[in-house]
């Protein structure tokens, strides 16, 4: 353990993903204590009047014994464990550094395990698709080009505030949706190879925009601009805010349909239209 004379400081800041892994730890750690609360419940279950043989009667206490101790044991080799401990020290030093727990009364208590697995997926994913990316040709636009896909994004879009600078290199949109703020950012990137390649982010910290970010960067045509502003404003334009796929409203999380994505038009559908759906980042294929 730090002594009392440990730094004031955190060793080090914590980055998103080791604040995640951090909360997933205490998750786990309440699940254990959560469940040894049912400790002796279980240990004199079997003493019941259902049970009348004394051979039978020992061994089912005998079993009911053992187990709770076994997770008693398994409780404090999670406590103990230095991943925990290290926790532990870290909280403290920053709490020492700065005792404003606001912010952290403002974090959902439950959730973080499965974050934790979608995050490790995502980064996967992301790692996945962007080895794929280097097989691909070099995709590079046009001034002019960039100029009218905006244009006519605007057009067909007028209730998207949309701002750009940097001859259309530098983009964001505003927009509201169902009471919350929605801001989208997206930048062209020029590579040295002479290609391009675009980055999107929903601004804000949180959820959904942390999710958003996500499974936008998981987008297929990743370095196509239509797609990826149609995509933004499906966040605004979507037909059913229900998941495609589920059907449910929130996911485990509780997380609503984070992700967009389009749909083979039907042959029924004349105007061969794009159409969007909405996906929980945890449906994604
Ligand atoms: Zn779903």
């Amino acid at each position: 353990m730090a002594s009392s004379t440990a730094s004031q400081q955190p060793a080090q800041v914590w980055d998103e993903s080791q604040c995640v892994a951090a909360l997933a730890q205490l998750e786990r750690l309440q699940a254990q204590i959560d469940d040894l609360r049912l400790t002796i419940p279980r240990v004199v279950a079997p003493l019941s009047p259902q049970i009348t043989k004394r051979p039978e009667l020992f061994a089912a206490f005998k079993k009911a014994a053992v187990g709770s101790q076994s997770n008693i044991k398994a409780f404090r080799t999670t406590w103990q464990s230095q991943e925990t401990q290290a926790l532990f020290e870290h909280t403290k030093a920053s709490l020492e550094a700065n005792s404003d727990l606001t912010p952290g009364a403002q974090l959902p208590r439950y959730g973080w395990e499965q974050k934790e697995i979608r995050d490790r997926d995502a980064e996967a994913r992301r790692r996945d698709g962007a080895k794929d990316g280097e097989d691909k040709a070099v995709v590079s636009m046009s001034k002019e080009e960039r100029e009218r896909i905006l244009q006519e994004f605007r057009a067909a879009n007028g209730q998207l505030k949309v701002f750009s600078k940097d001859d259309d290199r530098d983009i964001l949109i505003h927009f509201i949706s169902g009471g919350l703020k929605y801001r989208f950012h997206v930048v062209v990137n020029s590579e040295t190879n002479g290609g391009e390649h675009l980055d999107a982010e929903c601004l804000g910290n949180g959820e959904p925009f942390v999710s958003i970010t996500r499974c936008v960067s998981l987008r297929p045509h990743a370095n196509e601009l239509k797609p990826l502003l149609d995509m933004i404003a499906a966040y605004k334009n979507v037909q059913s805010n229900s998941c495609a796929k589920c059907g449910k409203l929130l996911d485990k999380s509780a997380l609503v349909p984070t992700a967009r994505r389009s749909k083979q038009p039907e042959e029924a559908n004349e105007k061969q239209e794009t159409v969007w759906e909405a996906l929980h980042e945890s449906c994604l294929d």
